[in-house]
């Protein structure tokens, strides 16, 4: 057991979040309000996006991304199997059908165009793309094939903020960044993601008819905010559409505005770090570091090793658990969860290689180099490779 463990993730709070959430609280406005306000076109302007909308999770940026673009009773989500299972859950909740995809390879977790072009059907709606680790999926493909077919591109991008799209061909979107090159893309700033705040999300859209509806449904498709009426822009409202609560509160967005700031620097210690484990663990006989070669520019949210097989898999993960090592898998296909068999599908076969493979291991900003050559050490001696 080492003396101190080391945990999957770790947040990078300090005095700065402290003192916003005071200034928050002495402020006596706690719902949507000026840290809202300023941390939406903080986040249009950082994501060159036309509209940004803070929203209370990336699952309610998810389900609002699908509401506003009309997808519902009949329509078919084409996203990948390998995902967190928002955007396949909220597929369901508008009362459409996921279709699952396989991803390019074990070496390029994200889903793979050509399988998506084969799995459209006269119901086809729309394509996820989610960025896997923070890595931007093959957006030029998706969207060309999108476009061709009238189908919408959503990201699930809760992985990927800051990351950068770089097509080998400089192909558009080149240069990108994650999240703005679909109709709608959707952020999480869970306790774990590269910008922390508890609970929280972004879902941002260049179209200005997406736009209305996003703004009417996150707020119960009322016209106007209180904010708006307490500062007297308006006196009154209609209610337009049938909307939700997914509305940010003021304490959410003041910590996201402070993560913001660290953004840039955290994003590159976890490129370091992520550098640091791909040269220790490429020694490794028989495994994989996804991404070797990537043209793209990485939010570097996981890092992930891919065993030469599941038992070998199995045994790291129990002998880094046994010296206080958290690892994860990100992510059990989710045709294999319970509540989705009945959407299970042929054709995945990379997808169930990946999940029977894969090992999350820790990564944080505050991550020592030390814990990363203890975390590559334990996974060699596991691996009945050290020297
Ligand atoms: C975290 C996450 C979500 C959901 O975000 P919440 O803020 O937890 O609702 C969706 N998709 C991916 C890829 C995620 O990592």
């Amino acid at each position: 057991m080492l003396t101190t463990p080391i945990p999957l993730s770790d947040l990078d709070y300090g005095p700065d979040e402290e003192a916003a959430v005071l200034r928050v609280l002495r402020g006596k406005w706690l719902s949507m309000g000026p840290e809202v306000q300023a941390f939406e076109s903080e986040m249009s302007e950082f994501l060159d996006a036309k509209h940004a909308f803070a929203v209370s999770s990336g699952t309610a940026a998810l389900h609002l991304a699908y509401l506003a673009l009309g997808i519902g009773a009949g329509d078919e989500v084409i996203q990948p199997a390998i995902n967190f299972v928002a955007a396949a859950n909220t597929t369901v909740a508008v009362g459409a059908t996921p279709v699952f995809a396989d991803i390019v390879g074990l070496d390029e977790p994200t889903i793979d165009p050509e399988a998506v072009e084969r799995l459209i059907s006269p119901q086809a709606r729309a394509v996820v793309v989610m960025h896997y680790g923070g890595y931007p999926g093959r957006l030029a493909q998706l969207s060309e094939i999108c476009a061709r077919h009238r189908l919408a591109l959503v990201e699930d991008a809760c992985h990927a903020i800051g990351a950068r799209y770089l097509d080998p061909s400089q192909r558009p979107p080149h240069g990108a960044q994650a999240g703005t090159v679909g109709d709608v893309g959707c952020f999480s700033f869970f306790s774990n993601k590269n910008m922390a705040m508890g609970e929280g999300g972004l879902v941002v859209t260049n179209r200005d008819d997406l736009a209305e509806r996003l703004r009417l449904l996150r707020s119960h498709g009322m016209t106007s905010l209180t904010w708006d009426r307490h500062t007297g822009h308006a006196v009154g409202y209609d209610v337009v559409a049938h909307g939700y609560n997914y509305r940010l509160d003021e304490l959410h967005a003041a910590l996201g505005r402070c993560q913001w700031r660290k953004l840039p620097g955290n994003n590159a210690r976890r490129r370091e770090l992520v550098a640091m484990y791909r040269q220790a663990l490429s020694r490794l006989e028989g495994w994989l570091i996804p991404f070797a070669d990537y043209p793209g520019e990485s939010a570097c949210h996981l890092s992930v090793v891919v065993a030469p097989d599941t038992d070998t898999r199995d045994c790291a993960v129990q002998h880094l658990r046994s010296v206080g090592i958290q690892t994860s898998l990100h992510y059990p296909c989710i045709p294999g969860f319970g509540a989705f068999h009945r959407f299970a599908t042929d054709g995945i076969d990379r997808c169930l290689a990946f999940a029977s493979r894969a090992i999350t291991l820790p990564l944080f900003p505050t991550m020592t180099t030390d814990h990363v050559d203890e975390t590559c050490r334990q996974l060699a001696l596991a691996a009945g490779q050290h020297d």
